[in-house]
């Protein structure tokens, strides 16, 4: 069965403390049988436009397995952050835009997240929005975003990763737009999004080293292949408008 990673990062994080190296990427591949994965930059990348580079060349490198997801502080404003969004998107064929709240201190309804909608809006390409710990990561903040550009898909990064769930699944059955991405939610919460909204539900994993531990998630629910699959490959497929 094809396996879609929705959410998966390269390089430095100096948030965070993390890094994640293009060889750690290749690896990764083999290692978990993971068909393709949604690449972004982490919020503290020092150089988020070099990241979105190395992106685009490990993109070119192993192809149909890497797709770029752009992420740039909204708070650079619109001339810096709106050249990047362009060159990403028209031009090295990114496939969707984070806007991450916590890390980049935005909440979805600040003035200075606009520009990340209306370039999703132009470009047809969804938005996953950070929700779970951290500041302005309550999903709710998300629903007049969701009224307001009806046509962009909104993922939700880690369907609230447990303390905001129960408003991420809310939110995924009012508006069609809204879509749940599942990385670090726990079984019983996983186990209710997959019942209420097989279609919406994205399979991620965030981090290499929670790969295995993602896919022992699924495992665990001994769900019907059809569902699986939706889970794990077809919403992404879909939500992202991949080839593969
Ligand atoms: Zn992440």
């Amino acid at each position: 069965m094809k396996i879609i990673d929705s959410h998966m990062h390269l390089g430095e994080c100096r948030i965070f403390g993390l890094n994640i190296t293009e060889e750690q990427l290749v690896e990764y591949f083999d290692k978990y049988k993971i068909t393709a994965a949604i690449v972004q930059p982490f919020p503290g990348a020092p150089d988020p436009r070099e990241v979105h580079d190395r992106i685009y060349r490990l993109a070119k490198k192993l192809e149909n397995r890497v797709y770029g997801m752009a992420s740039i502080n909204p708070h650079l404003g619109r001339d810096v952050v709106g050249r990047e969004l362009e060159r990403v998107l028209g031009d090295l064929g990114f496939v969707a835009i984070k806007l991450h709240t916590a890390g980049h201190a935005v909440s979805p309804t600040n003035p200075a997240a606009s520009i990340v909608f209306e370039y999703a809006a132009k470009y047809k390409v969804p938005v996953m929005v950070h929700t779970g710990p951290g500041p302005f990561s309550d999903p709710m903040s998300v629903a007049p975003r969701a009224e307001e550009y009806t046509d962009v898909k909104i993922v939700l990064g880690h369907a609230g990763f447990e303390v905001y769930a129960a408003g991420a699944l809310w939110l995924a059955k009012k508006y069609d737009n809204v879509y749940l991405e599942i990385s670090w939610t726990p079984v019983y919460w996983l186990s209710a999004m997959i019942n209420e909204v097989p279609g919406k539900v994205l399979f991620g994993t965030d981090l290499v080293e929670n790969t295995p531990v993602e896919l022992a998630k699924i495992e665990s629910l001994n769900l019907k292949d059809e569902i699986k699959e939706l889970i794990l490959y077809k919403n992404a497929k879909e939500v992202f408008g991949l080839p593969i």
